[in-house]
C-alpha cells in the first residue's frame, strides 16, 4: 500500500534578500520516486537541505512519517528514516566498500537515542547487534549491485561503483525516505543505465526524492515531477503533464 513517507509545506528560504527557495511543497510516497529538476540555481540541492535538517526553514514545515520534524538536527532526522547522499562524496577512500558501508551503518548505531534491545545483556546485545548490523550491510552491498566488490579497496573502483558505493551506505542506515542529490553525475552511459535499474530497485522499498540533470535518466524513474526555477516551483505532474507543459518547455527542457 502506498503512503506519504514525507510530507513538507511551504517550504522558504532565504539567503538574506534571496529566496533560494520560495514556499514550496512536496510529498513523498512508498514506492514512488519524485524527481526535481530545474536550472542550476534553481535551489533544488537547498530544498534537499530543507529536507534533511542540514539547514533550518526560514519557514515552513517538513513531516516524516507523520511526526514533524521541523527544526530538527540532521541525525535525529535521519533517525526518524531518513537517509540522504550529497553531491560531494561522504567515502573514505583507504577502506574497502564493505568497510565502508559498516562505518556507515555504524555511524548510526552510535548515535542511537535510546536502545530497543536494552533489556539483553550487554553480551548478547553487542552480539545480536552485530549481527544485525552485518545482515544489514550485506543487504546494502546486494542491492546495491557491489556484492563482487565488497573487498576491493574503494580508490580502486571505478567512478559508477564510488556512487554505488554511497548508495549503499546510505542504505545501510536503514532509511524509508532516501534524497539523492544527482547521483548520475559524471557518469557515462553504461554507468547510468546501472545507476537507473538500481534506483528502480530501491524503489520497491522506499521512497525517494531524485534530483538529477540527466532527463532520459529522470524520465525513465519519476512517477512524478517538480520543476523548480529561481526557488519556486513552475510546473508538478506525472512525466506525461511535465512533458507537455509549455512553460516548462520555454523555462527549462527546450534550453
Ligand atoms: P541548485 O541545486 O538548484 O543548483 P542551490 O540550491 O544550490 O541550487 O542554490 C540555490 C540558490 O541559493 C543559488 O542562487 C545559490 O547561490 C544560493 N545559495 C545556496 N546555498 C547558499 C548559502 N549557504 N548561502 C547563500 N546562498 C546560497
Ligand atoms: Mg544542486
Amino acid at each position: 500500500m502506498s503512503e506519504v513517507l514525507l510530507s513538507a509545506t511551504n517550504l522558504v528560504k532565504r539567503f538574506g534578500g534571496l529566496a533560494a527557495v520560495n514556499d514550496v511543497s512536496i510529498d513523498l510516497w512508498r514506492n514512488r520516486i519524485h524527481a526535481v529538476i530545474g536550472p542550476n540555481g534553481a535551489g533544488k540541492s537547498t530544498l534537499t537541505h530543507l529536507l534533511s535538517g542540514d539547514l533550518p526553514p526560514t519557514t515552513g514545515s517538513v513531516s516524516i512519517g507523520g511526526k514533524d520534524v521541523t527544526g530538527w538536527a540532521p541525525e535525529r532526522i535521519s533517525h526518524q528514516g531518513l537517509g540522504r547522499s550529497y553531491q560531494k562524496t561522504n567515502i573514505f577512500l583507504p577502506f574497502t566498500v564493505w568497510d565502508n558501508v559498516r562505518l556507515a551503518a555504524q555511524s548510526r548505531e552510535a548515535q542511537s537515542p535510546w536502545n530497543p534491545l536494552g533489556w539483553f545483556s550487554d553480551t548478547r546485545r553487542v552480539a545480536t547487534k552485530s549481527v544485525a548490523t552485518h545482515a544489514r550491510c550485506e543487504r546494502a552491498i546486494e542491492l546495491s549491485g557491489l556484492k563482487d566488490r565488497r573487498r576491493a579497496v574503494a580508490s580502486t573502483i571505478s567512478h559508477g561503483e564510488q556512487r554505488q558505493l554511497e548508495i549503499a551506505m546510505t542504505l545501510a542506515t536503514e532509511p524509508q525516505v532516501l534524497l539523492l542529490d544527482e547521483p548520475l553525475a559524471g557518469m557515462g552511459v553504461a554507468e547510468a543505465e546501472r545507476m537507473v535499474a538500481l534506483l528502480l530497485l530501491i524503489k520497491r522499498e522506499h521512497a525517494m526524492l531524485l534530483v538529477e540533470h540527466d532527463m532520459d535518466a529522470v524520465f525513465a524513474l519519476a512517477d512524478r515531477l517538480t520543476v523548480m526555477v529561481n526557488g519556486q516551483v513552475i510546473a508538478s505532474g506525472t512525466p506525461a503533464e511535465i512533458r507537455a507543459d509549455a512553460g516548462v518547455q520555454a523555462a527549462y527542457l527546450g534550453e
